[in-house]
């Protein structure tokens, strides 16, 4: 390791930027965070710097750098002028007196790094790259911005209230770190976040009940995958995924999105396999309480949204007359992401005014819908599970008056790199699936949007 990363409290200290320029401002700027007593040392400055001198936030000395400058009474001193070899001047002179000193330009000539920084107060994160690549550390800061939503400091200071409490009731060092685990990943601290403090406080005191007899319970997250690329993930499922310790998955959720799950998570299989049942939805149900009762936590993760077609509802209902927290997160379900990367706009002004999501399951070899109403013109209509059915429900809707020519389209896995997008009208679309053995999992878009899909492929 180059530099050792500290976090040195700034405040009322005597710092030095030496420059007048962008770059002195930025690092002004970014000292100013810290209550630093900034001087700045430059003989013109840029208005923004003025503007700050003229504000009394900022000293400034309005002289060029001297070779010979006392530069000892400073804590820390920053070269940022537009000359290199005066950067590397006042690094030799800091290093002679013992001064901490970053150099803008060259960053390795000092020896003190000022980092990108995502401030969450109470909590900072601070990333650099000892000084080798400043994109990269702009990206991951970028990155890492994204995935620390901007409430987490909220979460730091209400955790900081919990911890000597925590500390009184629960003696044992072990347990209390099993009880934070549980709690800054589970639904307390979601309630944290959301600004529901009162109720996030409840949980905790009913996680310290069940922790001090012993009987930690686990929770579950039912988590909505999407319909198969990763990157279509919400960040909140990303976060919950990463803190699984089972998961419980079925055949739609893509391999690319198992491989986000930590290396130690238990994985079962309860979705079909080829001529076998699955599990049957009762022992999933329960199978979801049981292992939140051995105190972990428990990610049930399915395809798309949890709540279409998905049988979330029922899922969830078991773990609340249980008594164990669950949290639920919203997917992308197959409708968007197909749709979206197929090229077809579900809506649109000169076309359809409504969609809607219907089930091509067929049951006793039926599709039993409302056919006059689904036949009706300016809708778009998505068939979820409509494979096996598609003859039966294209012959429905001319049947009841939906003329023969209506653009369809089938998509095969969906947003997937093996995804496959047929299109045609009501009356051949059936055939043509025959023919170029479409396989599931298949979703069917019908309506005179799927005409746009010629000008709109992207994917
Ligand atoms: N909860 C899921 C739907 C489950 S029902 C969701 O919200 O998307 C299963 C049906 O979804 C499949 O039969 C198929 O019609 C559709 N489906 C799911 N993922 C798909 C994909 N990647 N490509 C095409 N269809 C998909």
């Amino acid at each position: 390791m180059d530099y050792f990363p500290l976090f040195i409290k700034l405040q009322h200290k005597p710092c030095l930027v030496v420059g007048g320029g962008q770059v002195a401002r930025r690092k002004v700027l970014s000292l100013l965070e810290s209550g630093a007593c900034l001087t700045v040392e430059a003989p013109v400055l840029c208005d923004e710097l003025q503007a700050l001198v003229d504000s009394h936030r900022l000293s400034w000395f309005a002289e060029p750098f001297q070779e010979q400058e006392p530069l000892d009474s400073y804590f820390l001193v920053v070269a940022a002028t537009d000359d290199a070899s005066v950067n590397r001047d006042i690094a030799e002179r800091c290093n002679y007196l013992g001064v901490h000193c970053n150099v803008a330009s060259e960053a390795d000539e000092g020896d003190t790094l000022l980092p990108a920084i995502i401030e969450r107060s109470p909590l900072t994160i601070a990333v650099h790259s000892s000084a080798q690549s400043p994109t990269v550390t702009r990206y991951l800061k970028r990155q890492l911005e994204a995935f620390v939503p901007p409430q987490m400091g909220a979460l730091a200071r209400w955790a900081e209230g919990w911890r000597e409490p925590v500390k009184q009731r629960l003696g044992d060092l072990l347990s209390r770190r099993r009880l934070w685990d549980k709690l800054l990943s589970g639904v307390a601290s979601a309630q944290v976040m959301a600004g529901h403090e009162a109720s996030a406080d409840a949980i905790m005191e009913q996680h310290l009940e069940e922790a001090a007899a012993g009987r930690l319970s686990g929770e579950v997250f039912l988590v909505g995958a999407g319909p198969g690329d990763p990157e279509l993930l919400t960040l909140k499922a990303l976060r919950l995924i990463q803190q699984a310790d089972i998961v419980l998955y079925d055949r739609l959720v893509s391999e690319a999105i198992m491989e986000l799950l930590p290396a130690d998570c238990e994985r079962l299989y309860v979705g079909k396999r080829q001529s076998e049942h699955s599990v049957p939805q009762t022992e999933i149900n329960q199978l979801l309480v049981d292992y939140a009762r051995q105190g972990r936590n428990v990610l049930r993760l399915k395809g798309g949204d949890p709540f279409i077609f998905g049988r979330g509802g029922e899922e969830i209902e078991l773990l609340a007359s249980a008594g164990i927290s669950f949290q639920v997160v919203p997917g992308i379900t197959a409708a968007n992401g197909c749709a979206c990367y197929a090229g077809i706009p579900l809506t649109h002004r000169d076309y359809a005014q409504s969609v809607r999501f219907i089930t091509g399951h067929l049951q006793s070899d039926k599709v039993n819908l409302d056919w006059p109403e689904l036949a009706r013109p300016n809708q778009t209509l998505v068939f979820y599970m409509g494979l096996s059915g598609l003859g039966e429900i294209c012959a429905a809707l001319i049947a009841n008056r939906r003329a023969p020519e209506t653009p369809a389209a089938l998509i095969e896995k969906g947003t997937t790199p093996q995804q496959r997008v047929l299109v045609a009208d009501l009356e051949s679309l059936p055939q043509l699936a025959q023919t170029e053995a479409m396989s599931a999992p298949t979703l069917l878009i019908i309506g005179e949007v799927v005409q746009l899909q010629k000008q709109l492929a992207w994917y």
